[in-house]
């Protein structure tokens, strides 16, 4: 079995060409950073040749959770043959990785994409000259056009036979060469233990990379010999180490360049995109344009076509669920099966189903975004303020689709680079009001305040961006210390999403939701149904007052005597809650036996007074998520334990904050 290691920048078609090589379907996205996990398949029609795509990366210097995955796959699982993918419209950039892959001494050939867009903008690459300057085969594709496959693949079953190193390089000269060589004489054997090539393990001690001189067990004292002879070649080249090597690299790859590329302008995308960016990372009016273009999207998701979708397919559930409804009649099955598979599952999983549209309309608009490239621009643009609260420009994306749904939006973070801004993006992400609380906070005003609503509306989204906003600063301070990586990302030319990528986006996403749907919410369902319907003698209960359900409300409702309510209707609404959000609502109908929206008001006005329904609304917005953004949460952060404690963060928060607002409301309104 061989193993072929897919390595390039990011961007640069990895994934493309591993969809053509494998025949799967893997995400295909215009925005650097899609790729995160390493995926493994078999090269199609060679059972015996394995393809791993690994995330794009720009050089070998671990700063990002894609280039440790990168990296340690390739030094620790030493590959048969690296494929190296260029971007061959930014051709210069993506050879400063492949200098360094070469380093690795593993065999190695070179798939130079994007040829079609090369070519159709007039300009060139003398292929033969490039590889016979590199040593290394070379073919030109272009992996989407799907041209140059067959003889890509001819050349890595040859190189994988063939078994040859990318021959011995010395583009180093002068000062760094000097220091390179005696580094690596000094850490030879070393070098040999930890199965680094002595030469590049020599390159990454003078680059001072931290993780080398920790596998390579360099002693107190080898540590001195480097730091001095590092300290020389800074003084007599003037720069500091890591842009040293940077130099001498970018130096032979000029050269190389000079001989093999005729570059007469830029390519078509090139010029097309520097021209959108003048108008869409405009100063001023590249906000503005974002906020428009969000808007947009949001009024198309829930109000022109996502909602209509939304009430079609709850006509459709109701429809299917009736139909049920009367055939387990017309059998005659008991009253607690009826009762567990209509009032239990099918309102369970049904009220939950219906949001399936407008999941996937979200996403239809989003990966639009995303694959034109115009999402990378946004990222861009959100840097600058997401920094002061210790995120970077990537989080923003998340947070935005948070105020959608949570689900779908924990799951974006994959997008992150970095695994602390990760998490930090996770934790914050439910602050953001996510769509299902907008019919709690429609009941709690109807009665309460309506002549504010849109007030309180607005004051509760705000508070959840505020506390998001001070949760920022305080992880930063505290448990996330550290700062957000820095923020290079090269902006891609835009292109025109393929309907097949974004297909394939969509497909996924609802998969995942539909799968949620049938799982975790239909066992939890259950369990609610259970637990509102029966009382510990495990009797079917006529009023719910006397069930299972209702006690443990009741033994709950004391805690929140702070924020002002302590009634075991509001606390069991929401426990229900976390079901999910929707379920506040009902419950609250269900426990009141309302059927009108006045008698609603009169028994809501019996549990709430105004401040302690503005607070109940504020604990509403701010505590855990539904068990299908925890389940999200959980399996993003990947381990039970932090879920737990996120939710246990969210809920305090929530619960502080809602007694502040309960407190200090009383002050002003006497008591
Ligand atoms: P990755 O980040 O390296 O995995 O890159 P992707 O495979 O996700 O591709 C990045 C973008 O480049 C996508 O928009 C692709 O459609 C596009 N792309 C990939 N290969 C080619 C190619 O040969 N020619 C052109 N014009 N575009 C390509
Ligand atoms: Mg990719």
């Amino acid at each position: 079995m061989s193993v072929i290691a897919l390595a390039g920048n990011q961007n640069s078609g990895k994934t493309t060409l591993y969809n053509k090589l494998t025949g799967s379907n893997q995400h295909v996205g215009n925005f650097p950073g899609v790729t995160i996990e390493k995926k493994e398949g078999q090269l199609k029609k060679h059972k015996d040749i394995s393809i791993v795509d690994l995330p794009g990366i720009y050089s070998l210097s671990p700063y990002t959770m894609e280039e440790v995955v990168t990296r340690d796959f390739l030094l620790k699982k030493k590959p048969d043959l690296i494929l190296n993918i260029v971007d061959a419209t930014n051709i210069e950039r993506n050879l400063y990785l492949t200098l360094q892959l070469m380093e690795l001494s593993i065999p190695m050939v070179i798939a130079l994409n994007m040829m079609d867009e090369v070519t159709a903008s007039g300009n060139s690459i003398d292929v033969k000259k490039l590889s016979s300057h590199l040593g290394i085969p070379v073919v030109p594709i272009s992996a989407s056009k799907d041209e140059g496959i067959p003889e890509l693949i001819d050349i890595v079953i040859r190189s994988i036979k063939e078994n040859s190193s990318p021959k011995k390089h010395d583009f180093c000269f002068g000062e760094v060469h000097k220091a390179i060589h005696s580094i690596s004489h000094l850490i030879a054997d070393q070098a040999e233990n930890a199965g680094y090539p002595p030469r590049f393990a020599a390159t990454k001690l003078v680059e001072g990379d931290e993780p080398t001189f920790k596998s390579l067990e360099i002693t107190e004292n080898q540590k001195h010999i480097i730091e001095h002879v590092v300290k020389d070649m800074e003084e007599a080249l003037e720069t500091d180490r890591e842009a040293a090597l940077a130099d001498m690299r970018y130096c032979y790859i000029e050269k190389i360049c000079s001989e093999s590329v005729v570059k007469k302008q830029e390519t078509k995308e090139q010029q097309r995109s520097e021209k959108f960016d003048k108008i869409l990372t405009h100063k001023y009016f590249g906000i503005p344009i974002f906020l428009g273009i969000m808007f947009f999207v949001f009024w198309m998701t829930f109000s022109v076509i996502g909602a209509p979708l939304q009430e079609f397919l709850e006509v459709v559930i109701t429809a299917f669920t009736e139909t049920i409804s009367n055939a387990l009649i017309r059998i005659g099955v008991s009253d607690w099966v009826y009762s567990l598979v209509i009032n239990g599952i099918f309102v369970g999983v049904g009220s939950v189903l219906s949001f399936l549209p407008i999941i996937v309309v979200l996403f239809l608009f989003l990966s639009l975004l995303e694959d034109s490239g115009y999402m990378a621009r946004v990222a861009f643009l959100m840097d600058k303020l997401l920094r002061k609260i210790g995120l970077s420009g990537r989080s923003f994306v998340p947070m935005l689709i948070g105020f959608g749904c949570s689900v779908p939006a924990i799951m974006a973070t994959r997008t992150l680079a970095s695994e602390r801004d990760r998490k930090m993006t996770i934790v914050l992400t439910p602050f953001m009001s996510c769509s299902a609380k907008l019919p709690i906070y429609g009941m709690i005003t109807v009665a309460f305040f309506p002549d504010n609503a849109a007030l309180v509306m607005i004051g509760l989204y705000a508070t959840g961006i505020v506390v998001a906003v001070l949760s920022g600063l305080l992880l930063k301070n505290t448990i996330f210390k550290g700062e957000p990586v820095p923020f290079v990302m090269e902006l891609p030319a835009y292109r025109i999403p393929s309907r097949k990528s974004v297909l394939i986006h969509m497909w996924g996403k609802a998969k995942d939701f539909i799968q949620k749907a049938f799982t975790i919410i239909f066992l939890a369902s259950i369990v609610i149904w259970f637990l509102q319907g029966f009382n510990w003698s495990f009797d079917m209960v006529e009023d719910s007052s006397k069930s299972m359900l209702a006690y443990i409300g009741s033994m709950v409702s004391p805690i929140f005597k702070p924020l002002g309510f302590n009634d075991w209707r509001a606390s069991t609404a929401l426990i229900t809650g976390l079901t999910a959000k929707e379920a506040v609502v009902s419950t609250l109908s269900v426990l009141t036996g309302a059927v009108t929206d006045v008698q609603l008001s009169e028994v809501l006005f019996k549990i709430f007074t105004p401040l302690s329904a503005f607070a109940f609304l504020v604990f509403v917005l701010l505590y855990m998520p539904c068990v299908a953004a925890f389940a999200a949460t959980k399996r993003e952060l990947g381990s039970l334990r932090y879920a737990v404690l996120t939710a246990l963060y969210q809920t305090v928060t929530a619960y502080a904050v809602g007694t502040l607002v309960y407190q200090i409301g009383s002050l002003f309104s006497g008591g």
